[in-house]
């Protein structure tokens, strides 16, 4: 696994240096939230996936791709979040534009599109993707939408996420404008309910806001909504109902926690539920928000009793874990963070640690949790992310579904932090999960055939 360093170094484009750092050895700062660099093979995905990601846990929506049929490839499957209710989300629909559509405009198909799908599904809420194509022909999207709703009485809401627009943050946003629309408060709208939360960037894979939500519910706090893991029309609608919103995922949901700021004074605090540390610090943030004793007293028995259940577990991995050395490139900066500590629970070192999506601040908080020598970048691409793997002698590459080949092709254990996976990683349980596929990949006897 020996490559020469000159061979590494020609890895890193001129222009991506200021994108990443080593800690104690450059400036603290690195640049981030900034278009990714001509020429680089970005692992970053497209507005529309960004907004996909945000949007497809709404369970009883009907989610309209309208654009050519390969962008609807990008569904239900490849995240995996888990309904309590209406499994209409799971289907992809798409406009699957064509050639002549091209050439003569998308707008009849769409319009027949959504006719066709009201008739059949009994949805109150549809969703229109716009693809790059749909930016490129300049289907009028709002003026079809609009001529829809009003036909079918429902709600007909477009995502204005045309692929090449940006990258997935911008998606994010898409997303949240379009829920921006769909929770407006309507005349007969209830007010606030004390020690109500929304919790904002869960989208339930592998049921990961069930277990907060019975965490949040033995301590006496309700959860009104989540954004947007196993939510409805009809939750959605009364999401101003609550008195905090806590965001879990900042990089997708931070801008709709300040536009309902803004506009329902409802304010917010950043959490996760990832690892034990984190987990036990945000429930008591959200306790001592409410400042209610009965609460807060709750939350410290409910922590003890959980530590109490996983601790001798996550003892047992760390001592066959100790000294191992983990590479981290995940979407957003709130998951890096919490990995940080959560490896360090388990007894791993992180040596390189990177973001799609991350931002400066995020970035601040990085660089102060690492240890000296570790390497931090933003927007990798295969070949950085390559090299400063084999330079620090990683044992362990987490990361997402593009990541997976590039670890495996490294002979370098690989978990997917993102998309890919059936069981759950947040809260207590899920630190004991983590620890568990962390051994199973890391201590795999294939590893000696490699
Ligand atoms: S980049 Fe464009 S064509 Fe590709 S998936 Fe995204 S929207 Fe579709």
């Amino acid at each position: 696994m020996d490559v020469p360093e000159p061979v590494l170094w020609d890895t890193v484009l001129e222009e991506r240096k200021a994108s990443i750092i080593t800690k104690g050895k450059q400036k603290k700062h690195l640049k981030c939230d900034i278009d990714s660099v001509a020429g680089c093979v970005s692992q970053r995905a497209c507005v529309y996936c960004g907004a996909r990601v945000v949007l497809n846990p709404v369970t009883d929506a009907i989610h309209l791709v309208h654009g050519p049929i390969g962008c609807a490839s990008y569904t239900w499957d490849i995240r995996g979040s888990l309904s309590s209710g209406s499994e209409l989300y799971r289907n992809s629909f798409s406009t699957d534009l064509k050639e002549q559509d091209v050439i003569f405009g998308g707008e009849n198909k769409l319009a027949r599109a959504i006719d066709e799908l009201v008739a059949k599904y009994p949805a109150k809420v549809v969703f229109v993707y716009a693809t790059c194509i749909v930016g490129v022909i300049g289907d009028d999207l709002e003026a079809v939408c609009k001529a829809a709703a009003k036909k079918h009485n429902i709600e007909v809401i477009p995502v204005q996420s045309s692929g090449f627009a940006g990258n997935k943050a911008a998606g994010y946003r898409a997303a949240c404008d379009a829920l921006l629309r769909l929770i407006q408060p309507g005349e007969l709208s209830s007010a606030p309910r004390v020690n109500t939360i929304n919790y904002l960037g869960d989208f339930n894979l592998a049921g990961e806001f069930w277990i907060i939500k019975n965490y949040l519910k033995q301590v006496g706090i309700e959860v009104n909504v989540a954004f947007t893991g196993d939510s409805n029309y009809k939750a959605l609608k009364n999401a101003t109902r609550a008195s905090l919103n806590v965001i879990q995922c900042a990089g997708s949901m931070i801008y709709l926690a300040q536009r309902m700021k803004e506009l329902y004074q409802i304010p917010y605090l950043n959490i996760s539920f990832l690892g034990l540390e984190d987990t036990a610090t945000s429930l008591r943030k959200i306790a001592a928000h409410f400042g209610d004793e009965s609460i807060m007293a709750r939350v410290e028995e409910l922590i003890e009793r959980e530590t109490a259940k996983v601790k001798p577990v996550l003892d047992w991995y760390r001592q066959r874990l100790q000294g191992k050395k983990a590479a981290i490139y995940v979407g957003g900066g709130f998951k890096a963070i919490s990995l940080i500590k959560q490896f360090r629970e388990i007894g791993i070192d992180v040596v390189m640690i990177g973001t799609q999506t991350g931002r400066k601040e995020e970035y601040q908080t990085i660089n102060d949790l690492v240890d000296e020598g570790t390497v931090i970048l933003d927007d990798a691409n295969p070949s950085e992310l390559e090299k400063f793997m084999l330079e620090k002698g990683a044992h362990l590459l987490v990361g997402g579904v593009k990541e997976r080949p590039l670890a495996y092709k490294l002979g370098i254990a690989f978990i997917d932090h993102n998309h890919d996976r059936k069981h759950p990683l947040s809260g207590f349980v899920g630190a004991v999960n983590l620890a568990k596929e962390v051994y199973s990949t890391l201590c795999s006897p294939v590893w000696q055939y490699v």
